[in-house]
């Protein structure tokens, strides 16, 4: 019986597995489809100066419009298409939007990119960022690309030389999720970056743990001190934003600043003399 039992709950299983299977087929199927139809887009977040609250850049989040299932967040797909040999295309496409689209932002605000690890691991991936940067006119110095800490790791090596090419191009480079992985002190031994991201998943806890309180303020001493700028990700409350300013925290990023929009609900941001503008016009989004 126990086994005639057991028997049956390996066949549910069985199924659920081969269901989820064919999920994850279906999805890369529709994924490969939906970059060549189109169906991606990208979403910008800005990031505001803490000192006083200026909109200096965005951050480009791509999105899928998925025909039938609706708009699908990136942490939905992200690994489908790395599983199956589509972010190479997903990213290269992201980042030619990104660059076109601030190029054409009237002030010369910074535009950030995030990258997959497969793609700080393909060697042609400098020479792509300088293609790009050529076609769209971008200055390089405007791009700035996220990595997470996790993407060295495979082949270590080969990851920071892409990061030195990449960086001679004139790009930046911002370690995106500082904290949440396994060596992040080391990584940022290995490497110059230019921008610290402290992980949401620290800044929601400001004042409602200890140790995150004291884990934030000592990550924004240790920017100070290897003179790089830090910023805040997951910025939502009042207290937050006067906490990060008052522990002089470079930039802020989160729905307090402003959540994610679609381009053209920028323009009170990026065009010239926006920053007199009082009511920006992106969601939720206000002055801090
Ligand atoms: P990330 O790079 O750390 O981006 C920040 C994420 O936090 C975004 O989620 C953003 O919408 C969300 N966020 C911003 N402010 C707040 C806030 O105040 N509270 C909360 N709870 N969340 C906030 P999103 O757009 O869903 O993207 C998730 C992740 O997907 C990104 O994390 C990034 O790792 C990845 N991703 C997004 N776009 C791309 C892309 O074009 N290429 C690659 N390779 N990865 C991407
Ligand atoms: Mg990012
Ligand atoms: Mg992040
Ligand atoms: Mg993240």
């Amino acid at each position: 019986r126990a086994k005639e039992s057991g028997r049956g709950v390996y066949r549910f299983f069985k199924r659920e597995m081969d269901d989820s299977i064919r999920e994850r087929r279906n999805l890369a199927r529709d994924l490969r489809q939906g970059i060549a139809d189109g169906e991606l887009v990208v979403h910008y977040q800005p990031l505001a100066r803490a000192a006083d609250g200026e909109v200096c850049g965005f951050e480009a989040l791509v999105r899928w419009k998925h025909p039938t299932r609706g708009m699908i967040p990136p942490l939905d797909f992200i690994t489908v298409a790395e599983e199956n040999g589509l972010i190479g295309a997903l990213g290269d496409w992201v980042l030619r939007r990104a660059c076109a689209d601030a190029a054409a932002w009237e002030k010369p605000l910074r535009i950030a990119v995030n990258l997959s690890p497969i793609q700080l691991h393909d060697p042609d991936l400098p020479s792509l960022v300088h293609e790009v940067l050529i076609t769209s006119g971008l200055s390089p110095s405007r791009l700035e690309l996220e990595i997470t800490e996790s993407a060295l790791f495979k082949d270590y090596q080969r990851a920071l030389d892409n990061l030195r090419r990449l960086k001679a191009l004139g790009v930046r480079i911002a370690m995106d999720d500082f904290g949440t992985g396994f060596s992040s002190l080391s990584t940022l031994q290995s490497f110059p970056f230019d921008k610290i991201k402290i992980d949401k998943s620290f800044v929601e806890n400001i004042h409602r743990h200890d140790r995150a309180t004291v884990i934030v303020r000592a990550v924004l001493g240790l920017g100070r001190s290897l003179e790089i700028p830090v910023v805040a990700e997951g910025v939502e409350t009042e207290e937050q934003i006067l906490f990060l300013r008052g522990e002089q925290c470079a930039e802020l990023q989160g729905y307090a600043i402003g959540r994610p929009a679609p381009v053209d609900a920028l323009t009170a941001w990026t065009v010239a003399g926006a920053s007199t503008i009082a009511e920006p016009d992106v969601g939720s989004a206000r002055k801090v």
